[in-house]
């Protein structure tokens, strides 16, 4: 996908801290952290926008993001807890229109919003 900072993240155009990489996706730490730990993962194929794209065609990706975080998160040293985000739309605050979920952690978070 053209002009989309996550695809060109995924292929290296831009570069990034990686966290974790497999065939399908990666995780890399966020450029703005918002907690001492934050790390965005993607499938490594563009799935625009977000959240309200996923459907029974691609939502494989999105089970194997989930079954991926607890080591991703383990290996960020996060066992003593961790937050997963996912920002759908404006009113949310997306930024970025590539399916991503945020991994926060390495503090105490406090409740949500
Ligand atoms: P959103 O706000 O869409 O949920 O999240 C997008 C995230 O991507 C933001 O937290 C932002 O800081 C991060 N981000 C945007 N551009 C880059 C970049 O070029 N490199 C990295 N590592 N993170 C980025
Ligand atoms: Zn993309």
């Amino acid at each position: 996908m053209d002009n989309c900072i996550f695809c060109k993240i995924a292929v290296g155009e831009i570069p990034s801290k990686v966290a974790y990489e497999d065939e399908v996706i990666m995780a890399f730490h966020d450029i703005e952290p918002q907690a001492p730990v934050h790390v965005v993962v993607i499938p490594k194929a563009h799935i625009a926008s977000g959240m309200n794209e996923v459907t029974k065609d691609n939502s494989a990706v999105v089970a194997h993001i989930f079954e991926s975080i607890p080591q991703i998160a383990a290996s960020l040293g996060l066992g003593e807890g961790y937050r997963v985000v996912c920002n759908c739309g404006e009113n949310a605050g997306q930024t970025v229109q590539h399916l991503h979920f945020h991994i926060l952690g390495g503090k105490t978070l406090g409740a949500m919003a």
